[in-house]
């Protein structure tokens, strides 16, 4: 069983071929244009090169921002306010793609086939630039009023705190996301942060921000009450130093301790595959 993910980020669009849900067994990208109509007919050629190789397979699209139910994308990383992605990429195949925003995208692969599958209730929470993610509640994705989604990243940890792109003050992606422990540690790489800290340097910068991202979690735990935390991003491939961090300062909170024994907290799977295994399992759950 095949499905064509296509990933389009702020910088790639990236398109994989995937086998039985998980293996991506053929590859293409190119550079993102910024004008929409260039896009569609962009994604238009590169999954009809696929299409040749993969006769029948169902298409699914992953896109950075958000979007609304007609398919209009904001997205400050691709410049676009409004974009009619969705129409265009219709008047290009002749019919309606599945499309969900990565966030989306990312939370399904890791219900599916990663981190969180089997889960009633599990969160995925990705630490990068921003904080991103999504959250499964009964078995299925939750959605907010009109299909739109939480923004984990813009809940407030700090009342009238650093002022956000948002427009609200005090968002936990202000001093949690991975973006921010470079910011800390005087803009060394996070990767050369996690080495230093492994080295026993750097650990006074390292629990601050570890404090500020179980802020963030315990706060989430107590709302959700989470079978399974998924961690991604960069900071957790770089192994069980960050995971084990985070599980032990969150199991020294008192309110886990008396309310939440059971929830894990796990590295998510997929990494930078994620768009397109996401999209990919779109396609077949809309096909
Ligand atoms: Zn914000």
């Amino acid at each position: 069983m095949y499905a064509i993910g296509v990933d389009i980020g702020g910088t790639t669009i990236k398109l994989g071929c995937v086998q039985d849900g998980q293996t991506i067994i053929y590859r293409d990208r190119r550079q993102s244009p910024r004008d929409p109509a260039v896009m569609a007919q962009a994604i238009r050629s590169m999954v009809g090169v696929a299409e040749r190789k993969f006769p029948g397979a169902p298409v699914g699209i992953s896109c950075a921002g958000s979007m609304d139910s007609q398919g209009y994308v904001t997205a400050s990383q691709l410049g676009w306010q409004a974009a009619p992605l969705g129409p265009l990429l219709y008047e290009q195949f002749n019919r309606a793609l599945p499309m969900e925003n990565d966030a989306m995208c990312a939370l399904a692969a890791e219900h599916m086939y990663g981190a969180l599958k089997g889960c009633d209730t599990g969160l995925l929470i990705t630490l990068g630039t921003g904080i991103g993610g999504g959250v499964i509640v009964g078995g299925v994705p939750a959605r907010g009023h009109m299909g739109l989604h939480g923004e984990i990243g813009h809940m407030i940890t700090r009342a009238d705190g650093r002022p956000c792109s948002c427009g609200q003050q005090g968002c936990w992606e202000m001093y949690a996301a991975a973006s921010k422990l470079r910011e800390m540690a005087g803009g060394i790489s996070v990767r050369e942060v996690i080495s230093r800290v492994r080295a026993g340097d750097l650990l006074d910068i390292w629990h601050a921000y570890v404090h500020e991202v179980v802020i963030g979690l315990s706060s989430l735990m107590m709302i959700f009450a989470p079978q399974v935390i998924a961690i991604g991003g960069g900071l957790s491939n770089a192994g069980d130093i960050v995971i084990g961090t985070f599980r032990q300062q969150v199991e020294q909170t008192s309110a886990f301790r008396t309310f939440n024994p059971f929830t894990q907290i796990v590295s998510a799977r997929f990494q930078n595959d994620a768009g397109i295994l996401g999209a990919a399992a779109l396609a077949l759950l809309a096909g």
